[in-house]
Formats: structure tokens, C-alpha cells, sequence
């Protein structure tokens, strides 16, 4: 079997999203760049599948030039996530991104109904690339629309919400795209009991400028 690695990974990341809670049942997807027979693309998980159930023949790749074509993809038994456009868009709007994590999960998505930015109540939001993690603007699931506003709210991140929907995250490899997304999930979680207690306290852009720094020197085993 071509690229075994990947679609490997991509199911053990899979089931992880259920495992750790990071999205539960069938929700969200993963993907991770490739090349299969010379073409540059991606693998990501089917749609609506359960993740335990998964097998490597389920994985799809597709090209970073893929359009949709319902009958050749049902010819081929080709069935990516709903959400193939935004993972597509995204790698080829971030050269950095090689790993993608869809989550529903709990908190993100609680906050990500509101629409709004997660301001730098913490310094933790610096891991996602800036002093706020943006809100993408709502579109339907598996819209080009949904996909343009995702790539707008991760200009210059590598993470964000999804308004009603839940969140995404990118990094250089899937245990980094993972822990990224859960990381925004707890950020999420401080974020929610700290509005419990009235408005909490913004750090600075000068404080949020000097934690950027540092947080691009920081590394992790
Ligand atoms: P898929 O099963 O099609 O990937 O859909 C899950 C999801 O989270 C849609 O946004
Ligand atoms: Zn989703």
C-alpha cells in the first residue's frame, strides 16, 4: 500500500480526537500533507466515518488542485471529509502547514458561538501565532465560503475558531497540529470560567510583542 506512514498516523490522530475528548463521535477531521505519485497533495479522513472503525484503504488523498467532481470521486469510491476545501486552501495558503486538526471541541466550540476574538487574557494565546485567536465569520459546513473565512481568520495564525462550529489548528507535523488544537481547547475552557468572574484583565500589546518572542524561542521536547 502507497504512503502506509501517513494514513496511519492520520487514523492514530483520528482516534485520538474521540479518546482525548477533543471531538467527539464522528466530528471534525485531520489531514496531513503528501505526495503520491509525484503529485502534491494530501491525506485526510473519510466523511462521517467512526474513527475506530477506520482502515489505511479509507484514508483519501487529494491533489492541492483537486476540484470537486461527484462522479469520479463516487467511481473511484473516493469519499474525503465534507470539509476537504478549507484543508486544501489551507496548505496551499501555508507553505508552514503540513498538519491539520478539525475539533468540535467542547470549550473552542462554547466560545466559538459567540463569533468573537479570544483577547490575551493568558500569554498562552501567543501559541497560536499572535495577540488574539480569531473568530472565522459563519458559513455552512463544507462551503468554499466556510474555507475563505477560515483562511482569513489565520492570517498570520496557526490556529482558530469557527463561529457555531468549533475550531482548527495547523502545525509542522500532526503531534504538533494536535497539541496545538488542544491547546486552544483549554485556553477556551480558563477563558469561559475567567468570564465567570466579569471581564478579566487584557495584557498589553507591548507584554503580548515580548511573549511572541519568547514564544518562538521556546522549545519543546
Ligand atoms: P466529515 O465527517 O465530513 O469530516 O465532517 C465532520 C465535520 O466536523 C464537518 O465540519
Ligand atoms: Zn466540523
Amino acid at each position: 500500500m502507497k504512503n502506509l506512514k501517513e494514513k496511519q498516523e492520520v487514523i492514530e490522530y483520528s482516534i485520538k480526537l474521540n479518546s482525548t475528548n477533543l471531538s467527539p463521535l464522528r466530528s471534525g477531521n485531520i489531514s496531513v500533507r503528501g505526495i503520491q505519485d509525484d503529485i502534491e497533495g494530501f491525506f485526510i479522513t473519510p466523511s462521517g466515518k467512526k474513527y475506530e472503525t477506520l482502515k489505511v484503504e479509507d484514508i483519501v488523498f487529494l491533489s492541492l488542485n483537486e476540484k470537486k467532481d461527484f462522479l469520479s470521486w463516487f467511481n473511484s469510491g473516493k469519499n474525503p471529509s465534507s470539509e476537504w476545501r478549507f484543508h486544501q486552501d489551507i496548505y496551499k495558503n501555508k507553505s508552514k502547514a503540513r498538519a491539520i486538526v478539525h475539533a468540535h471541541s467542547p470549550h473552542a466550540t462554547a466560545v466559538s458561538a459567540h463569533g468573537k476574538p479570544i483577547p490575551a487574557f493568558h500569554y498562552m494565546i501567543a501559541l497560536a501565532g499572535g495577540d488574539d485567536i480569531k473568530c472565522s465569520e459563519y458559513a455552512t459546513f463544507g462551503t468554499n465560503e466556510l474555507s475563505m473565512n477560515i483562511i482569513r481568520a489565520l492570517e498570520n495564525r496557526k490556529a482558530c475558531l469557527m463561529s457555531n462550529h468549533g475550531q482548527v489548528a495547523f502545525g509542522d507535523d500532526l503531534s504538533k497540529a494536535f497539541e496545538l488544537a488542544q491547546e486552544v481547547e483549554n485556553i477556551c475552557h480558563q477563558y469561559i470560567i475567567a468570564l465567570k468572574m466579569g471581564e478579566p484583565k487584557i495584557l498589553s500589546f507591548v507584554e503580548m510583542q515580548k511573549i511572541l518572542e519568547k514564544v518562538k524561542n521556546y522549545k519543546s521536547g
